[in-house]
């Protein structure tokens, strides 16, 4: 996984749910602190200040935070600056189930919880999709299996509603202590299984567990121009916390199915067509199958075999902003294996006038010269 941008949230220090003037006021602390005028010479500062004033960008204006909510980096074009690699269009969808599902926790403000409450694991999916499916987008479902609040108990775990009570064997701490040789080890607690509470009467349906587990059909939605890795995070839609604990978040991950005739280069798709002798020397016109329909290909005269001819446009859309990337064609030139006598006496004809001149090159300087030709 490459080093990923840090969360505007983060950098900012504050919620998910922040307000504007929370979020104004973060900022003003931060670019106070971080100012360049008072920290010279310092670049972490530096750093630290240029982050604040991107996140404040983008979350002060109304439509870039949605997006930014949604997308991660790449809906507010950060994808374009650099910030490349297999999550580089992660997705963030939170409304699949509509707003049943409550709030989105971060580990921060779990912790912040104390211990009593859990936060639900976060879920993992993957999706194989197929290689069209990732340029045009599509809708599918998948199946998940999830834990979810016991709506017999509601998530107290125990029939007649008490709740739980204090572990005896730990006394409510979730761990036990022993020594070993000169160590104090810590073990999770086997009677409560590390909760600090038992519960007397428990629930019939989960056992006092709190929760069950429930299979249901995920409606995914996979946006055009998603790349090989995408993570798209549905929050809060992972396993539901121990009694009533927040729930985790759910990543529908994406692997790109592979093609017959053409290869993702990010957003650039490529193929290899074959062309005659007389098509490269004397240029031509032709139409060649697309991966959204015909598209027309000039042959320039004089093109060596191997070059790359690029049709702009024809490529993967971009995820983030309007526009494609290229489709980039190499042209391979045809040597013929078999020809007819008509053939062969033409092409002898042609080698009379044509000649090359046989002298042996430096395959390195070939290498420097592919560059002039392509
Ligand atoms: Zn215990
Ligand atoms: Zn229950």
């Amino acid at each position: 996984m490459t080093v990923s941008k840090a969360d505007y949230y983060e950098v900012l220090g504050v919620s998910r749910e922040a307000s504007d003037q929370e979020l104004k006021s973060a900022y003003r602390k931060l670019a106070l602190k971080h100012h360049p005028d008072r920290n010279p010479g310092d670049h972490a500062a530096e750093e630290r200040f240029k982050q604040a004033s991107e996140a404040y960008q983008v979350l002060c204006d109304a439509d870039k935070r949605a997006a930014y909510d949604r997308y991660g980096h790449a809906g507010v074009g950060a994808a374009s600056q650099g910030y490349g690699g297999p999550f580089a269009g992660s997705v963030d969808i939170g409304d699949i189930f509509g707003d049943l599902f409550g709030e989105m926790f971060n580990v921060g403000a779990q912790q912040q919880r104390g211990s009593r409450q859990h936060r639900g694991d976060d879920l993992r999916v993957d999706l194989s999709i197929e290689f069209e499916d990732a340029i045009f987008g599509a809708e599918t479902e998948v199946k998940v299996r999830r834990l979810e609040t016991c709506p017999t108990c509601s998530g107290r775990g125990s029939a007649s509603g008490q709740g739980p009570t204090v572990c005896r064997q730990c006394q409510g701490r979730g761990q036990l202590r022993y020594q070993q040789g000169f160590f104090s080890v810590a073990r999770t607690c086997n009677a409560c299984g590390g909760t600090g509470s038992i519960i007397g009467d428990p629930c019939s349906t989960c056992r006092g567990e709190t929760r069950v587990s429930k299979e249901l059909k995920l409606n995914v939605k996979v946006p055009p121009g998603v790349e090989d890795g995408t993570r798209i995070r549905y929050a809060g839609e992972g396993d539901a916390g121990r009694s009533g604990g927040p729930k985790g978040d759910l990543y529908v991950v994406l692997s790109i199915q592979p093609h017959d005739l053409f290869e993702r280069d990010g957003h650039d798709l490529r193929c290899v067509i074959p062309i005659s002798f007389p098509q490269a020397a004397l240029g031509a016109e032709i139409e060649i199958p697309g991966i959204d329909g015909p598209v027309n290909l000039k042959i320039p005269e004089g093109t060596q075999s191997g070059k790359e001819l690029r049709v702009r446009g024809r490529g993967v859309p971009y995820l983030s902003s309007k526009g494609h990337g290229d489709l980039v064609v190499k042209v391979l030139v045809q040597v013929p294996r078999k020809l007819s006598r008509a053939q062969r006496e033409l092409v002898a004809k042609l080698s009379d006038m044509l000649s090359v001149d046989n002298k042996p090159t430096s395959p390195s300087l070939i290498d420097k010269m592919k560059d002039l030709f392509n």
